[in-house]
């Protein structure tokens, strides 16, 4: 048996619900925020990410799907859609021929990850990003339509934690105190950590070896080391959201596992998950157009896991299903007005269905209660020389003749 590969799955029908259930809500507050979709190809040059995302990441460095190509090119599997909105956003000058770069987009993600609950090698997000725009309520919009995705899917017990990271200005000093701070403790970190203390010190706050828990809670906070206009910037942030009575807790370690981020960041924490607990996470990134070969922009974004939020979503959550009517047929010339009725309805806009293979009556009627008709329709020589339909109610088993001419019409009162 040829098997999914590890960290991968099918979505079946059962679940699938859930998934177009979650696909829809997000599809609709974005577009009611002013969001435009994109679509970017699943494979991208590998430098993409390895600019984009950035070198001394976890993604980089460890779980990129990246092999050469037929024609010997460099690619990746897109470990994230950021680097890859960008990219769109400066090839095709969206910034002017969009009337505002608000972008969205949903699709799969390739990471080689662990595989765990929550955290998978092929997972989905929903990707929301927005270029040219830096004043705080930008910031503070993009965090409100993280949260109303949250509510609008009735995920309870969740929490909203920010931060703010800095900018290029003011991120050596707090480099500095990191180290500073970290002195003689440094060589007691695990080897990840010492390389991040070269490369990138910040990406120490990403470290979850348990060993090292203790030294880096005492470590400096990134807020205490903010510049002015980063500092005004967070507070402003702060403000809207408390405005909002959007409540939020400041997490110091939040600084996110992507190169990118300055000033704000962001993620919402799902108590119901787990270990994998972060249910969607961003900030913003006013460097990485122009790092991309794009013009000076700024930008801001989120990404959401939509495995979990299917996750997360409450038990009794509303389902959309569509209402169908299944008709049964008795004998050949049943079976033949039958095909033309199953037909008729669909083209009249109704969800119908039969079974092809002849069977018995009893047979079909529990293929019709299998399926969850709403109506079941009988077509028989009775019905056909009375010229009538037998229309059965599934609600409450109620059955009665219908003049054929007029069976679409009442089907359609019932599955509306
Ligand atoms: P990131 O792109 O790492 O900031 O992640 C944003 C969101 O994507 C997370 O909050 C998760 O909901 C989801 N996510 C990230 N990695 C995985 C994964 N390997 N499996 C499932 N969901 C993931």
């Amino acid at each position: 048996m040829i098997t999914a590969l590890r960290g991968t799955h099918d979505i079946l029908p059962g679940e699938v619900e859930k998934w177009q259930h979650v696909e829809r809500i997000a599809r609709q507050l974005c577009e009611r925020y002013g969001y435009v979709e994109v679509r970017t190809p699943v494979i991208e040059r590998e430098e993409l990410f390895s600019k984009g995302t950035g070198e001394t990441t976890d993604i980089v460095q460890k779980e990129m799907y990246s092999f050469e190509d037929k024609g010997g090119d460099r690619v990746t599997l897109r470990p994230e859609a950021t680097p890859s909105l960008v990219r769109a956003f400066i090839e095709h000058n969206l910034e002017h021929t969009l009337p505002s770069a608000k972008l969205y987009m949903m699709g799969p993600m390739f990471r080689y990850e662990r595989p765990q609950k929550g955290r998978y090698r092929q997972f989905h997000q929903l990707d929301v990003e927005v270029f040219a725009l830096s004043d705080p309520a930008i910031d503070a919009e993009v965090i409100d339509l993280a949260w109303r995705l949250i509510e609008a899917l009735g995920i309870k017990q969740t929490e909203l934690v920010i931060n703010s990271v800095g900018c290029k200005e003011c991120r050596p000093k707090f480099h500095e105190a990191l180290l500073a701070a970290l002195g003689d403790d440094l060589p007691k970190l695990c080897g990840d950590c010492q390389r991040r203390a070269k490369t990138n010190p910040l990406r120490i706050y990403d470290c979850k070896v348990p060993a090292d828990q203790p030294i880096i809670d005492a470590l400096p906070h990134s807020i205490d080391y903010l510049c002015e206009p980063c500092k005004t910037h967070f507070t402003a942030v702060q403000a809207h959201l408390t405005s909002w009575e959007i409540p939020w807790r400041i997490s110091h370690r939040l600084v996110r596992g992507l190169d990118y981020y300055v000033r704000t960041t962001f993620e919402i924490l799902g108590e119901t998950l787990g270990a994998q607990n972060a249910l969607l996470g961003g900030g913003r990134y006013d460097g990485l157009v122009k790092q991309l070969g794009g013009p000076d922009r700024p930008g801001i974004g989120f990404a959401a896991g939509l495995e979990r939020l299917v996750l997360a979503l409450p038990e009794d959550t509303t389902l959309a299903t569509t209402p169908r009517a299944f008709v049964v047929a008795i004998g050949d010339d049943g079976r033949a007005e039958a095909i033309k009725l199953v037909r008729e309805l669909r083209r009249a806009g109704l969800a119908a269905q039969m079974e092809y293979d002849a069977r018995g009556v009893k047979a079909q009627m529990k293929r019709a209660d299998r399926v969850q008709a709403r109506v079941t329709l009988i077509v028989g020589g009775d019905e056909l020389a009375r010229g009538e339909v037998t229309l059965r109610d599934m609600s409450n088993g109620e059955q009665r003749g219908v003049v054929r001419a007029a069976v679409v019409d009442e089907v359609r009162k019932l599955m509306s």
